[in-house]
């Protein structure tokens, strides 16, 4: 049997599904996390700790244990993996992207700087060093803008400004959340920047595709039709078929595979954001992997199979390009946190349960836990799921589920 590499981070939402899809194709599965785990003794082929902030160690790692424990393919999940991934599927000879690819796709202002010279449309943008005076910096910005940390996920640290005050006000508030513990401990020089773009107006779509030597196909365009227009960014829907003109379809993945080649990745899961204006897609952001959170779960493809199963799949150099996502709509809520403090209790999943069209409802919160909302959170309450004939009956039952909730938090 193949062996396979999972590379998840111990705060991914991820495990599970990759674990089945790997259970259901029958693979070999070693599970990398950067924490250690006490079990790895006893299971010396199927755990193994590794630094994904230090790709050059975490590769030389994986190269010694694959001469015991063999590795035919490697598929990392969530931002924090897809440096590491390529370095480790590079030593191992295996397809990957290359190292320049990657730093692009994961600090933004590389990303913009790489769009900027393919000609890519997206926002104007700027960055700062944390240390410049804000008040300075907004003097040389035009409003509205959307500040932003450069590495951060999950709308993290993401504030829009309309004035130079509010400016100052966000800037001061990104400069806390990068100096939390757990990004400082990180201790990253691109925890002392802020990247500040131009606020750009219109519809969000995001577009989950998949590279095959530098070949771009679309898995799925989701609609996000909850308007997004801040001061904070929050992820509520996603629903699939997009309901937009073929016309415009065509162009988002056009300008989608663009942006990738722009970056230069190659291969593997693309997931890119890109908001509709009069003048075409522009790109707000292109990661080198694939959805976040529980958000796969709504993507079937060919007959049930899961978006981690097809990843697999591709990552063991199978061409699985011509899978079709089923035909059915499909959409998830993230739910998101409405306000800080202690969750206490949560009521009415089962009545969100029996809401027509609704196929799961997972609160990812544990009862206890200290939520912390955005800009500040960067997690969700729980996500539910949505299948129906038509994009507008799921959208309906997201929201209908959404209602039946009920979340009693402390502060
Ligand atoms: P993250 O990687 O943390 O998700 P993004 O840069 O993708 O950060 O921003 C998160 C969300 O904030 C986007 O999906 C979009 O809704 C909004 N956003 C970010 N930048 C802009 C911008 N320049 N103009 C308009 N909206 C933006």
């Amino acid at each position: 049997m193949p062996r396979v590499l999972l590379l998840l981070p111990t705060t991914t939402y991820r495990t599970p599904d990759f674990l089945a899809a790997a259970e259901r194709l029958g693979f070999d599965v070693t599970v990398a996390s950067e924490e250690a785990s006490t079990l790895e003794g006893l299971n010396p082929a199927g755990l193994l700790t590794l630094d994904f902030e230090n790709p050059a160690a975490a590769a030389e790692r994986v190269q010694e244990f694959a001469r015991r424990f063999p590795i035919d393919a490697v598929v990392g999940a969530d931002d924090e993996t897809v440096i590491a991934s390529a370095a480790i599927a590079k030593t191992l000879r295996l397809p990957h992207n290359p190292a320049e690819a990657v730093l692009a796709a994961r600090h933004k202002p590389t990303m913009r700087q790489r769009l900027e010279e393919a000609r890519v449309r997206q926002p104007r943008f700027q960055l700062f060093p944390i240390d410049e005076e804000p008040s300075r910096a907004a003097a040389s910005v035009s409003f509205p803008c959307v500040l932003k940390p450069t590495f951060l996920a999950a709308s993290r640290g993401v504030i829009r400004a309309d004035d130079p005050a509010r400016f100052a006000e966000a800037w001061r508030r990104i400069g806390k959340i990068l100096a939390a513990p757990d990004i400082r401990r990180r201790g990253h020089p691109w925890s002392r920047e802020i990247l500040v773009e131009e606020y750009i107006p219109g519809v969000e779509l995001a577009l989950e595709g998949l590279l095959r030597e530098g070949e771009l196909s679309t898995l799925a365009l989701f609609d996000k039709p909850d308007p997004m227009e801040g001061p904070f960014f929050e992820e509520t829907l996603y629903v699939t078929p997009c309901r937009l003109s073929l016309e415009a379809q065509t162009s988002v993945r056009e300008t989608a595979a663009r942006a990738a080649a722009a970056l230069g990745l190659r291969h593997g899961p693309v997931h890119a954001e890109l908001r509709i204006t009069p003048e075409g897609p522009r790109v707000i952001e292109v990661a080198g992997r694939s959805i976040g959170g529980l958000c796969s779960r709504t993507l079937r493809f060919g007959t049930g199979m899961s978006l981690e199963e097809l990843l697999l799949k591709d990552a063991l150099g199978l061409d699985v390009t011509r899978e079709k996502r089923e035909s059915r709509a499909a959409g998830v809520l993230m739910i998101p946190i409405p306000g800080a403090g202690r969750l206490e209790e949560v009521r009415g999943a089962a009545e969100a349960r029996a809401v027509p069209g609704i196929e799961e409802v997972t609160i990812s919160a544990h009862l206890g836990q200290q939520l912390v909302p955005l800009p500040e959170g960067s997690r969700y309450l729980g996500f539910v799921f949505a299948r129906a004939e038509s994009p507008e009956r799921v959208e309906a039952a997201l929201r209908a589920a959404h209602r039946q909730l009920e979340f009693r938090i402390r502060a």
